[in-house]
């Protein structure tokens, strides 16, 4: 939602919304929440509106009548009715690499004029707005993920799923019997390749319900889209630990076997990371 750090603290005392050149988040904007969220539907989606908005004239009315054009064209059969999708979320930047908000004031072509009160949520809200994961994400995993993040549409996926990132990291300190301290193993050999296939799981995870929701993550404390727990019943068994991650990861196991791949994947992955970290150690 915000693309500069003001000058005031945020929660948590890491800025999430905005990184660099090509990675910032608009999650809380709406912005996987669109019929095709995959990461060309979205760039082509955000580029033709961003090419469209910049040949605007700026006035109350234009604005408006472009939001309202980008529903209709755009925004049809979004997975979930009550989760605003901004038709006002766009590419910014000097090549337009990473995503945010075409009406804020520093956004191009807006000569400092802040536009955002002709939004859905008005000005106060895309201003003031932080997402839970500035207060439950620890530092050590909001830097890393910033760290190993490669674009926008990455980073904005996995930066809201702190509960997810969070059991993840306990899986590791569960196997090494100790709290870990991720940031200490990016300068190993395999630290960031691991642990950038522990943080990114999610997008490519295989056994995600093929509702199409699972990658679009509603985290907003009126928990009017829940992930529902995991049936297990095709599977025949529970899982032994392990609960929470799938059920974040909105999984669904048609079969014994592939609950059992899905857990070995799981402890493979974490028994990985434990190792980088201890190697760091010695
Ligand atoms: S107007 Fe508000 S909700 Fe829309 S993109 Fe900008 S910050 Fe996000
Ligand atoms: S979801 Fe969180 S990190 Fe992403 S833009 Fe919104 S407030 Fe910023």
């Amino acid at each position: 939602m915000k693309q500069e750090l003001t000058e005031s603290p945020v929660p948590g005392g890491i800025y999430l919304c905005q990184v660099s050149e090509d990675v910032s988040c608009a999650a809380c904007c709406g912005l996987y929440n669109a019929a095709d969220c995959s990461p060309t539907g979205l760039q082509k989606m955000l580029a033709d509106r961003s090419e469209r908005f910049a040949r605007l004239s700026r006035n109350a009315e234009s604005i408006v009548d472009f939001g309202r054009q980008v529903k209709s064209s755009q925004l049809q059969n979004r997975p979930w009715d009550d989760f605003h999708h901004c038709p006002f979320i766009g590419l910014i930047g000097e090549n337009r690499q990473r995503v945010g908000c075409l009406l804020h004031p520093l956004a191009a072509g807006n000569m400092g004029v802040d536009y955002r009160g002709l939004s859905h949520y008005g000005g106060m809200a895309c201003r003031q707005y932080f997402c839970p994961s500035y207060r439950d994400l620890t530092a050590d995993i909001k830097t890393v993920i910033q760290h190993l993040a490669a674009n926008w549409y990455e980073y904005g996926l996995m930066v809201t799923e702190a509960v997810l990132l969070g059991s993840m990291v306990s899986e590791i300190e569960k196997r090494l019997g100790a709290p870990v301290h991720l940031r200490d193993v990016l300068d190993s050999p395999a630290g960031p390749r691991v642990l950038r296939e522990v943080m990114f799981l999610k997008i490519d995870w295989p056994y995600r319900q093929g509702d199409g929701k699972g990658l679009c993550h509603y985290f907003f404390t009126d928990r009017r889209y829940v992930r529902e727990p995991v049936d297990y019943a095709a599977a025949g068994r529970h899982p032994v630990g392990f609960e929470t991650i799938f059920a974040e990861l909105t999984s669904g196991f048609r079969t014994s076997d592939e609950l059992h791949c899905a857990e070995r994947r799981l402890e493979i992955l974490f028994r990985q990371a434990a190792d980088a970290v201890r190697c760091r150690s010695l």
